[in-house]
């Protein structure tokens, strides 16, 4: 069933025994796409990991929900238990919508299921969504790139698969040749981070950021320095889901701080880089 409320453009059917693997961004349901719209619209089940808004599964009210993640202290679901469960559903000739949070493709193994599900001869499409360490440093005023700081973004994963810093990444090069530095599930090995980087030889007054729920009515930003991140993370008692930020984009949010504006706040420095008076407006 198609969805008569979207204008006329040639929406994807979503057929029984497909899955269609998409992103729900970091939170706010008006970050969704016009494709993961269309999925919710069609799915008879929606198979959604602990990223996923609560709020984003009222948009498929004709679907069954079906958690595939963490729960009450228990690890999460395996991953090959998730994606063999995806090839049932599809194999019963279920319309399936695999609803993950922020993009599929970036650091939430949207690639191992697809290339399951593929494997097992599951027709697949895939639906980019909005990543949190874009769009959620968005809402919180930090631009991942801006002409003034940096021509290249690093994003990085603060786990592996074993659950540990990556031992896998060469932290001395990334505090080299990383301008801005965008952290996912970098909450637990904070410390150990920040180290790594100013062990390196990154300053402990670069500016940092840390983000929580971004997008959601729980956001919460910590404004802090490389040096001071840790503590103040702790001292703050912010919890993941975290974006950590560090780089001098971060010092933007003083002008572009657009939900302080909303809330009646102004802005705490027009000119946070230094640039001179704004340009005049004729
Ligand atoms: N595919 C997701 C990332 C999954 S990895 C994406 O593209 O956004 C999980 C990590 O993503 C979390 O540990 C956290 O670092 C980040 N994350 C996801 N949603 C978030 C949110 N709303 N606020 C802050 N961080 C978020």
């Amino acid at each position: 069933m198609r969805d008569s409320s979207l204008p006329p453009h040639d929406w994807p059917e979503l057929l029984p025994g497909w899955v269609w693997l998409c992103g729900a961004g970091p939170g706010d349901p008006g970050l969704l796409t016009l494709h993961a719209l269309n999925a919710l619209r069609q799915a008879d089940v929606v198979v959604y990991d602990a990223l996923v808004e609560p709020s984003i599964l009222d948009w498929a009210p004709r679907a069954e929900h079906l958690y595939a993640g963490k729960r009450g202290g228990k690890p999460s679901a395996r991953q090959r238990d998730i994606s063999l469960k995806l090839v049932d559903l599809a194999r019963d000739g279920k319309r399936v919508l695999r609803l993950k949070g922020g993009d599929p493709f970036v650091f939430g193994r949207g690639g191992e299921e697809a290339q399951t599900l593929i494997q097992h001869g599951v027709g697949v499409r895939i639906i980019p969504g909005i990543s949190a360490g874009i769009g959620g440093l968005a809402y919180a005023g930090i631009p991942v790139t801006h002409r003034d700081v940096n021509q290249s973004v690093t994003f990085v994963t603060g786990h592996d698969q074993s659950g540990d810093t990556p031992g896998s990444l060469n932290w001395k090069a990334i505090a080299e040749g990383a301008q801005v530095l965008v952290i996912y599930m970098g909450m637990k090995h904070v410390d150990q981070i920040a180290t790594a980087l100013l062990d390196a030889g990154r300053p402990a007054e670069e500016p940092a950021a840390v983000v929580t729920e971004a997008t959601t009515p729980r956001q919460r930003v910590l404004e802090t320095t490389l040096g001071r991140m840790s503590a103040d993370i702790a001292a703050a008692e912010l919890a993941p889901p975290a974006i950590l930020c560090i780089g001098r984009s971060v010092l933007m949010r003083q002008v572009l701080d657009w939900q302080g504006l909303l809330a009646g706040q102004p802005p705490r420095d027009l000119d946070p880089l230094g640039r001179g008076r704004p340009a005049e407006v004729s």
